[in-house]
This record gives C-alpha cells, sequence and structure tokens, in this order.
C-alpha cells in the first residue's frame, strides 16, 4: 500500500470527509470575517474548508457562559440568523442539510453539506416545546452540556459533585430520540455520559472528544468510555485542541496516537472528526487550519491504517449514524 502524499491526496479527495465540530460561527456572528471568504484569522471558511477537501461540517451554535441561562434561547437563535444568512449568501457552495437525501443532494451537487448544532443545551430554556421548535427550524445535533451544570445534565466543568441527568434531561433524550436529533455528549461529566447511553434508543456522538488514556484531560473519554460508546454504535471524533491531543508537544502524529487507540480498543466503526477549529486557540503542529485536513489522512496511512478505515475515520462512520439515526 503506497503512503506517499500524492497518494494520501487521491485518497483524502475521493473520502467523504465529515467534521463534526467547528466554532466558526462565532466569528462570523461577531462580525469579524465572512464564511464565504477566505481569512487569514481563525481556520476554516468555505474556501479553506474547500481546499482541506471537507464535504460535511457541522457548525456548532455555541452559546457563551455570559448569555446562561436566561438569554441562552435569543443567543442561538441571533446565531442561527447570522448563519443562516451566509449560507444563504453562499447558496452555490454550501446547503444546510436535514435529512439524508438533503445531504446526499449536496454532495452530489459538490457543495458543503452544513449541519447545524447546538452546543449548550441552555438553549432550550427547559421546554420540550421549544426543542421541537429547534427541530423545525433545522437543527440536527444539541451537545447537552457545556462545561457548566444545566438543567439537562452537568459539565465535566462541575467536577466536585458531578451528576446525571435531571428528570428533565431524561426527557430531552427521549424526545431527540423520537424527532431524529443527534445526542453530543462531549462536554458532560461522566454520570451524565452513563445516563444517555443507558436512556437513548439510538447511536449517540461524542463529537469532538479523544481518548484519556493516551492524553488525561477531562474532556477525553475514558477507555470504558469508547468501550461504551462503541457498543451503543455511537462515533467519537478527533478533537484537535492541543491540550486535549498531548501536554506539550501537539502534533497530528500525537492526534494520530489516539486514533490507533481508539482502533485497537473497538475497531475501525467507532472514529470520526471533530476538529474543534475556531473554537480553539492553538492547533497541533501540522494542523493549522481547515485546509491541513489532508495531512491527517497521509499520517494515518504512513502510520499504517488501511485505506477503508481511513474512510471511516475521515466521515464514513458519522454518515452512517447520521443516516441511522435520521433516517433514509
Ligand atoms: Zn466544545
Amino acid at each position: 500500500m503506497s503512503s506517499s502524499p500524492a497518494a494520501a491526496r487521491a485518497l483524502h479527495d475521493d473520502a467523504v470527509v465529515v467534521d463534526a465540530h467547528c466554532d466558526t460561527l462565532m466569528d462570523l456572528a461577531a462580525g469579524r470575517r465572512r464564511l464565504g471568504v477566505r481569512a487569514s484569522t481563525g481556520h476554516a471558511d468555505l474556501p479553506r474548508l474547500r481546499e482541506g477537501g471537507v464535504n460535511v461540517q457541522f457548525f456548532a451554535h455555541y452559546i457563551e457562559p455570559e448569555y446562561k441561562p436566561d438569554r441562552a434561547l435569543r443567543r442561538f437563535l441571533e446565531l442561527y440568523d447570522v448563519f443562516m444568512a451566509e449560507a444563504a449568501a453562499n447558496a452555490d457552495q454550501i446547503a444546510v442539510v436535514t435529512s439524508w437525501p438533503e445531504l446526499e443532494a449536496a454532495l452530489a451537487a459538490g457543495r458543503l453539506a452544513a449541519i447545524i448544532s447546538i452546543e449548550g443545551g441552555e438553549a432550550l430554556g427547559g421546554s420540550l416545546e421549544v426543542l421541537r421548535a429547534f427541530a423545525r427550524l433545522g437543527v440536527r445535533a444539541v451537545g447537552l452540556t457545556w462545561n457548566e451544570r444545566n438543567d439537562i445534565a452537568d459539565g465535566v466543568g462541575a467536577a466536585h459533585t458531578p451528576g446525571g441527568l435531571t428528570h428533565f434531561g431524561r426527557q430531552v433524550v427521549a424526545e431527540m430520540n423520537r424527532l431524529g436529533l443527534l445526542i453530543d455528549v462531549s462536554h458532560l461529566a461522566e454520570p451524565g455520559f452513563w445516563d444517555v447511553l443507558e436512556v437513548s434508543s439510538r447511536p449517540v456522538i461524542a463529537s469532538h472528544s479523544n481518548a484519556r488514556a493516551v492524553c488525561d484531560h477531562v474532556r477525553n473519554l475514558t477507555d470504558d468510555q469508547i468501550r461504551a460508546l462503541a457498543a451503543n454504535g455511537g462515533v467519537m471524533g478527533l478533537n484537535f485542541c492541543p491540550p486535549f491531543v498531548h501536554p506539550d508537544r501537539a502534533d497530528v502524529d500525537r492526534l494520530v496516537d489516539h486514533a490507533l487507540h481508539v482502533l485497537d480498543l473497538v475497531g475501525p466503526d467507532h472514529l470520526g472528526l471533530g476538529s474543534d477549529f475556531d473554537g480553539i486557540y492553538d492547533t497541533p503542529v501540522g494542523l493549522e487550519d481547515a485546509t491541513r485536513f489532508p495531512r491527517l489522512t497521509e499520517a494515518l496511512l504512513r502510520r499504517g491504517v488501511d485505506e477503508d478505515t481511513v474512510r471511516k475515520i475521515l466521515g464514513g462512520n458519522f454518515l452512517r449514524v447520521l443516516r441511522e439515526v435520521w433516517g433514509d
């Protein structure tokens, strides 16, 4: 098997690449840059995502702590308005997709398929009606918490007294199952993670979390969590945030260490990408922005990961879960 950069690039371009988490919308909402214009700041925009071979991008609507809890819903709607306007202004290059047929159509047309996700369940305002309205607006994934405690569960920041799903949290999980929304457990404290796996009737994702056995950070998943996520049919996305990759020398190969560990632990069907681009200040050496995704493909092949598995990591696994949760 060849692992030359050219062969890696060919495989990368041929594969469907899915990035399950970016925070690019933060810069867009602040008016710092535009989605369709290549910038010299930040990590992702349409030109750079195209150059990096990304085909499906989750756009997190991240609710900053200062809006919680009372203005969280309003903040979500403001972010949503900015994002939909940016998508409309670049409709030749990007399509917001809410179903499997729409995703397939976007890919066939050569457009970036954009998936609207929420990072921070405070946006629901404690209301299942709001959750259902979000589904109608096109939201297709919700991270139940960020780092704080909310009325659904505790985030990893509630480290001293971490609790699991609340009564409302259990209702949210059940309703998300019913609506076909992806449940994202990336920031959850461990008790909530276990509760979600017990309650959810569908695969769940950890959109942007690495392996704690490789890098001991609270945002990474333990081996027990990774095994349970895999048993549930779920997928975890490799996060490029340097402190989650390696304590002092994050680069492409140290990220591949996480991939190899997860492959060893649970096989090829439960790993994907969740870059966290534009939500992180620093980047690993070799993964400086969205144009660098092919470097990861190159490194995976160089380290002996077979081509079928690389395709699954690049996007096949997240596509499988999307199709399963959304339905055909
Ligand atoms: Zn995050």
